[in-house]
């Protein structure tokens, strides 16, 4: 539904400006906040890899009402159902627009947009939510720590790639911002959706997982995030008392996942062209038995892989 002000509300204000004028009777209901008639972006942000990044991707059917919505180099998703769509993030500032066109090109509205969930929180995710969050009135949902750097506008003081520089930075949001817990389900038009806690990247790194399903038919889908252990120069993940194990217990969480179809923050991480490129040259529909972007094992690979490269980084810092 598209937010209007309400003439009862736009009228208040210039009512008091003028002596003698009666105010009208005040809303039953309270006025929903004004939203903007289009998208409109924040300042992009410049890195080495962003134009690369932000090539814009064409938007695909993943399996049901699950579709990838996001660019080239960076992943949204976006969940429609009846009662309305839920998005998971929204990539770079000047992304935002690329998602907007990507989801009217499958024919959803994004004002229908309802909730907008979060990853972690580095300007490559999230630097789009703040834009998209102003045209939709979207609710915001966040793990504790993400939603702790989102008011901030930049990653948490722990957090390994804290302070490298001007991508520190990302649009602030502290408005309809909802804290979700380990585990916690967000419910909408019968899909339900699952926080997963997966710390390490970040301290607030948060993975989702929802069933989608066509008819008697549902796959597990599972948006993983960012699993690599990345930091500015002077940080070692051994310097910091626990981390290397909650690292390590997130990648045994992602193994144990219900995993049919993952997709993951950066797409190539889980192979996304390669299973396109399979998906098309075989002719196979979304979901279809040998739709190669449907691969239970996908996710103990991708925690197989992840933590062989922990091991390397730890190798690394304990010569
Ligand atoms: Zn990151």
């Amino acid at each position: 539904m598209r937010l209007i002000p309400s003439l009862a509300a736009l009228a208040l204000p210039v009512c008091l400006l003028l002596a003698g004028c009666t105010a009208p009777e005040p809303a039953a209901t309270p006025a929903p906040e004004a939203t903007p008639a289009a998208l409109e972006p924040d300042p992009p942000m410049v890195c080495s890899m962003c134009d690369e990044w932000n090539t814009p991707r064409a938007p695909f059917q993943v399996f049901a009402n699950t579709y990838y919505v996001g660019t080239a180099g960076l992943s949204s998703m976006l969940i429609a159902t009846d009662a309305g769509l839920v998005l998971i993030d929204v990539a770079l500032p000047q992304s935002a627009p690329l998602i907007d066109a990507n989801i009217r090109a499958l024919g959803f509205r994004t004002e229908d947009v309802k909730y907008i969930l979060t990853s972690h929180a580095h300007f490559d995710h999230l630097g789009g939510v703040a834009s998209m969050q102003r045209y939709t009135g979207a609710t915001v949902l966040a793990s504790a720590s993400s939603a702790e750097a989102l008011a901030l506008g930049h990653p948490v003081p722990s957090d390994p790639q804290y302070g490298t520089g001007p991508t520190d930075r990302f649009p602030a949001i502290t408005d309809h911002v909802r804290v979700v817990r380990d585990g916690e389900t967000l419910e909408l038009g019968g899909t339900t959706i699952t926080a997963r806690y997966t710390p390490g990247h970040t301290p607030g790194a948060t993975s989702w997982t929802w069933p989608s399903c066509e008819g008697e038919r549902c796959l597990n889908m599972v948006y993983v995030d960012s699993l690599t252990a990345v930091s500015r120069d002077d940080f070692l993940f051994t310097s910091v008392s626990g981390l290397v194990e909650t690292f390590r217990e997130t990648l045994a969480r992602v193994r144990a996942f219900p995993c049919d179809v993952v997709i993951a923050t950066h797409p190539a991480a889980t192979g996304l062209d390669e299973r396109l490129a399979g998906r098309a040259s075989g002719g196979f529909a979304p979901g279809a038995d040998g739709d190669p972007l449907v691969d239970p094992e996908a996710c103990v690979a991708l925690a197989d892989r992840s933590l062989k490269a922990l091991d390397e980084r730890v190798a690394l810092e304990r010569p």
